[in-house]
């Protein structure tokens, strides 16, 4: 009977335990801004979750939807936490292809060799499994799409805008090469 209500007590703290770490998770990813607890949020982090890389809280896009193909890659003008400028030159987002395209190339190639060693596959002509690698990840890269558009922006705008700890206290660098009427259109 002890052992039985000791092994109870045992998976309730473990089942506790993740669920607080995954609520926690939860909370972070979809707050507006960082909670203050987190001290430096850390480069990868915000990339990911699409964070203005100047202060890694305010979110660039308007919508947190990737598959909303209308509004999808439509971002804030400026940071809404540190008023960070998201278009810091004209036809900034252009370098985005390249970007997305490199992220595309990774993904096959990592595709590729995970399919490989779990998998297997052979070049011969009486092997079917490379015509399978080839098949799932085209489609998997086809539904990324969306995903990988708005994480080329994230990391693009991230090699041009430092990250600034003190950034409240820091002025702003405004752009100098920047025609408004131009934002967002092309
Ligand atoms: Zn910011």
């Amino acid at each position: 009977m002890v052992k039985i209500q000791l092994q109870h007590d045992k998976s309730h703290a473990t089942t506790k335990k993740s669920y607080g770490t995954l609520k926690r998770y939860l909370y972070i990813f979809n707050s507006p801004t960082m909670p203050n607890s987190i001290k430096k949020p850390w480069y990868l982090y915000s990339v990911l979750t699409n964070r203005c890389p100047r202060c890694r809280q305010g979110r660039i896009f308007k919508s947190q939807e990737a598959y909303k193909f209308k509004t999808n890659v439509d971002m804030h003008e400026r940071c809404p936490v540190c008023n960070q400028p998201t278009e810091i030159e004209v036809g900034f987002y252009y370098g985005t292809g390249y970007v997305s395209y490199a992220l595309s190339v990774a993904f096959l190639v990592s595709t590729f060799i995970a399919w490989k060693v779990l998998i297997g596959m052979t070049f011969s002509i009486d092997d079917n499994r490379i015509f399978y690698w080839m098949g799932t990840a085209f489609v998997l890269l086809f539904i990324m799409q969306p995903l990988i558009m708005r994480l080329s922006r994230s990391l693009w705008l991230s090699w041009f805008v430092k990250y600034d700890p003190n950034w409240k206290e820091h002025p702003i660098e405004e752009p100098e090469r920047i025609v408004p009427e131009q934002m967002n259109n092309w």
